[in-house]
């Protein structure tokens, strides 16, 4: 099997790794026009400053010892299968880099053999391209539970970011779809990868030029829709899973149903995209707006609303916590009000000190009064007179989002487009706020 044959196996068994934005295109060259674009495996991922990074995302090998019963790689399915060399695997990472074609590699695997021959094969292709090649270009890579700690951390020291896949919201699921694989065995690397971030930023402190450990920290991915959690439930784990393991993000990745079994979703089940987008809402709420999975989601209400964003169907739940004086609410308060983020809240507490805000000077500052108007009070009046009970709110929300009041259809969820963008999509699109 030649690399190109290889490469285009193991780069379409990588597309279920949510740990990027978007896929690639295929596109030949033109005479006359510069440049082509190739589908294998080239993905995007966005640096902390909103800057967009192309990998290149691959497997190393889809042979697989396991057999994940939501997997098409598992051990049992008849699927065409490929193994790159780790030499090849390099050259080929550099051959497109010169190209520039990539910024860096993503690169995962399934298990071959046993963990550690996985990761012995991970290491040494990483091995190749920072130590050969002098390769100083992004690298993303899976740690496969139940390898040997000294190879995690030789991998650490070699990549940019880790990441360890928790997979299914909880343990029964877990024991039922991936019985080879255990939560001690996933949570484990994942306490090794924290630890050894901690250490090095002490050791850098000490010694500037010590080598550095993930200094991109680490992730993790989850399947949704593939078994009966809810929201609530997978919203506590993330919590616990950011307050414990310190991580960077978790994916959320719906369940595109490829295999027939009775513990799964059918076939013709739709991948629940609508609430795997109000996840990474949530995700959102969780990380930069101070709430917690408890007071988004309850016992009697664990499920994200398809309506409304997580942020507005707090608010609306809780009139007793509005309207909230914009220029007198402390910043946590502000960021609570929907259409509010973060960085129209630190605007709002600049403006403030040099002269009382209104509604036009709200606006100004980014503030999406649409939403917030219901919530706000400026000197201590309401945008006209507006009716802030829940149903009235609910309904204006609805009627100025387009969509029907009764309540039937949800809003469907697409990709933001950065090329017709309202001003507030392409606010939300790089910031996140909501
Ligand atoms: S370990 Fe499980 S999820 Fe990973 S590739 Fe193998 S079968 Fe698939």
């Amino acid at each position: 099997m030649d690399t190109m044959e290889k490469l285009r196996i193991l780069s379409d068994a990588a597309k279920y790794d949510a740990a990027c934005t978007s896929s690639g295109v295929n596109r030949a060259g033109v005479k006359g026009q510069l440049g082509s674009a190739a589908a294998c495996g080239i993905c995007h991922s966005f640096a902390s400053d909103g800057r967009c990074i192309s990998l290149l995302k691959v497997l190393m090998t889809n042979i697989c010892a396991y057999d994940c019963t939501y997997c098409l790689n598992r051990r049992s399915n008849d699927t065409p299968r490929a193994t790159f060399r780790p030499q090849e695997l390099a050259d080929l990472t550099i051959s497109f880099y010169r190209r520039n074609y990539i910024e860096g590699l993503f690169l995962s695997s399934a298990v071959f053999g046993s963990p550690d021959i996985t990761c012995e094969r991970m290491l040494e292709t990483l091995h190749i391209l920072r130590n050969e090649y002098h390769f100083n270009g992004y690298i993303h890579v899976k740690a496969i539970p139940g390898a040997d700690e000294t190879l995690l951390q030789q991998l650490g020291l070699l990549a940019d970011r880790m990441s360890v896949n928790i997979e299914l919201p909880s343990n029964d699921s877990l024991k039922r779809l991936a019985p080879q694989k255990s939560k001690e065995n996933i949570l484990l690397p994942m306490s090794r990868i924290r630890d050894g971030i901690k250490e090095n930023a002490h050791d850098l402190i000490r010694y500037k030029s010590a080598p550095r450990f993930v200094p991109g920290g680490q992730s993790t991915q989850m399947i949704i829709g593939a078994t009966p959690e809810n929201d609530r439930c997978i919203l506590q784990l993330s919590e616990g899973l950011y307050h414990k393991y310190s991580l960077k993000r978790v994916f959320y990745s719906a369940y595109i149903p490829v295999v027939q079994d009775r513990n799964l979703p059918a076939l013709d089940t739709a991948p629940p995209l609508l609430r795997e987008h109000r996840l990474y809402q949530a995700d959102w709420l969780l990380r930069f707006y101070g709430f917690t999975a408890d007071e988004l989601l309850s016992e009697k209400t664990p499920d994200l609303d398809p309506m409304l964003d997580p942020k507005c169907s707090w608010a609306v739940r809780h009139p007793e916590e509005f309207p909230v004086e914009v220029n007198r609410a402390p910043y946590e308060k502000l960021l609570r009000v929907p259409g509010i983020g973060v960085v129209s809240a630190k605007r709002i507490i600049r403006a403030r000190r040099q002269a009382k805000l209104d509604h036009e000077g709200l606006k100004k500052l980014g503030v999406v009064l649409k939403r917030a108007s219901y919530f706000i009070t400026c000197n201590g009046k309401m945008q006209c007179r507006l009716r802030t009970d829940e149903p009235a709110v609910l309904a204006g929300i609805l009627r100025d989002r387009g969509l029907p009041q009764g309540g039937i259809q949800p809003e469907i969820p697409e990709q933001l487009s950065l090329f017709n963008p309202t001003k507030e999509d392409a606010v939300k699109c790089l910031t996140g706020q909501l």
